[in-house]
């Protein structure tokens, strides 16, 4: 009997079990080993409870969209095995309908997560999969270049198979505390630094705080020293700087750039990206020559909330009462530059507990992105968001936490054969 040990019960150390017990090797004996009390925390919580498990992009389009471009080759090969769509069918297969919620995004018909979290529990229980609770590994023994056991909290078990599906280090509420990481360095694997992804950052502009609550619904942003990478979309404005959709996917290089030594860093926001500097010359040009008694306010009060607009008359200087057609051309320069290209300085983010992923983990060179083994060891496995994979936000999370541990498991598969 060969023992596979799978160090981790979130999405992809579930769905690693799943499909091994699928594969009915009669001769595999499958363990999950987590340290929690429950299965799958980070799942449940996962879409606000709702679980956006993916989205209707093709594989090729799903990579290079979801990952930057180092990760985006690193992932491929597990999405193309196990697509989104394949993904879904298997959801279904197993009683859990999804549903297309906006043209883009696939939740379950239930907008339950616990509903994809059932799945699991019933392929475990009928296939007789172990489940070791309240155990954390500590430790990995190795001879050559193979695993032989784990130590656990208080037992030892010897393995044949190894699988490290343990998560980074976000809300770590759910499981996944960063304590593995340490544990690998020990073994020789390199590790990226990690910092959180997914997160709202903060500001030193303290002005801009007044804003909290309030949302922008078309804003683009970018890292001022990095204009190519531009995200567009929902911009809300928080009690420490700016967070939602438009700032959750540039959180990762922004944290990135910080860590790496820049105490703060700028980024550009451009407060509804539909509209660039021409259109609000040519808007100011209009008003002022067939309204021109109207207040510059009440004017931009049509595109914005008032605070937003207050805030950004008073950050030029610009009397609340000022009619359009006294606005000189320094100042209407002045306003089109903060409507277009407000900068705001970054100088942090809300942690690891607010972030809904890692950036950084295991280094994706340590690992052969064809068969999601260690170099290394001949029988150490990685899966999930342990490695360095961090996706936008849309689903590109969860897609490949499953995708990998379903393709570690064909692989244990092929090796068993
Ligand atoms: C609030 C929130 C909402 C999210 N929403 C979405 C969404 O809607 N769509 C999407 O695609 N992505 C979403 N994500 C991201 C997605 O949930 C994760 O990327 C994914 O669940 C990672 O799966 P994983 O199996 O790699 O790790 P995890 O789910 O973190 O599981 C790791 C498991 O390993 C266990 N573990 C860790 N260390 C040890 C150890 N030493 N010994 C034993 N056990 C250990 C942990 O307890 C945990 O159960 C969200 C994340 C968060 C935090």
């Amino acid at each position: 009997m060969k023992k596979c040990l799978i160090i981790g019960g979130g999405a992809a150390g579930l769905m690693c079990a799943a499909k091994l017990a699928k594969s009915e090797l009669p001769d595999l004996q499958i363990t999950i080993i987590e340290q929690k009390d429950n299965i799958g925390y980070k799942l449940l919580a996962s879409g606000n409870g709702r679980c956006n498990l993916t989205n209707i992009l093709p594989c090729r389009e799903f990579c290079e969209y979801g990952f930057a471009k180092s990760q985006a080759r690193f992932v491929r090969n597990a999405i193309y095995d196990f697509s989104p769509a394949e993904q879904l069918n298997f959801f279904a297969e197993h009683g859990v309908e999804a549903s297309l919620v906006d043209g883009f995004h696939y939740f379950p018909k239930s907008q339950k997560s616990v509903d994809i979290l059932n799945i699991f529990r019933e392929i475990i229980s009928k296939n007789n999969i172990q489940i070791l609770y309240n155990q954390q590994l500590k430790s990995i023994i190795t001879e050559n270049n193979l695993i032989k056991s784990v130590v656990l909290d208080n037992q030892v078990l010897e393995c044949d198979f190894l699988i490290i599906s343990c998560g980074g280090e976000s809300y770590p509420l759910t499981g996944s505390n960063g304590k593995i990481f340490p544990i690998l360095q020990q073994l020789g694997i390199s590790l990226i630094d990690r910092v959180p992804a997914l997160v709202g950052l903060q500001t030193a502009n303290e002005a801009i705080t007044a804003l909290a609550g309030n949302v922008l619904l078309n804003a683009s942003v970018y890292i001022a020293s990095e204009p190519k990478l531009i995200d567009r979309g929902e911009l809300l404005f928080t009690r420490t700087g700016v967070s939602g959709p438009a700032i959750l996917d540039l959180s990762g290089r922004v944290n990135r750039v910080l860590h790496e030594g820049a105490d703060k860093l700028e980024i550009v926001i451009n407060l509804n990206c539909d509209y660039d500097r021409d259109f609000w010359h040519k808007f100011f040009a209009d008003k002022r020559k067939n309204f021109g008694k109207k207040s510059v306010r009440n004017l931009l009060h049509e595109f914005f909330f008032l605070n937003l607009v207050d805030w950004l008359l008073a950050e030029n200087n610009i009397n609340f009462e000022r009619k359009i057609s006294e606005l000189t051309k320094k100042e209407e320069l002045n306003l089109v530059e903060s409507l277009t290209n407000l900068k705001l300085e970054i100088i942090g983010n809300d942690g690891f507990k607010k972030a809904i992923a890692t950036a950084g983990g295991v280094d994706l060179n340590e690992v052969d992105s064809k068969t999601l083994a260690a170099k290394k060891f001949n029988n150490l496995f990685f899966a999930g968001e342990v490695l360095d994979i961090d996706g936008r936000c849309g689903g590109y999370n969860l897609t490949w936490a499953f995708a990998s541990g379903a393709k570690v498991a064909t692989e244990i598969r092929k090796l068993c054969k």
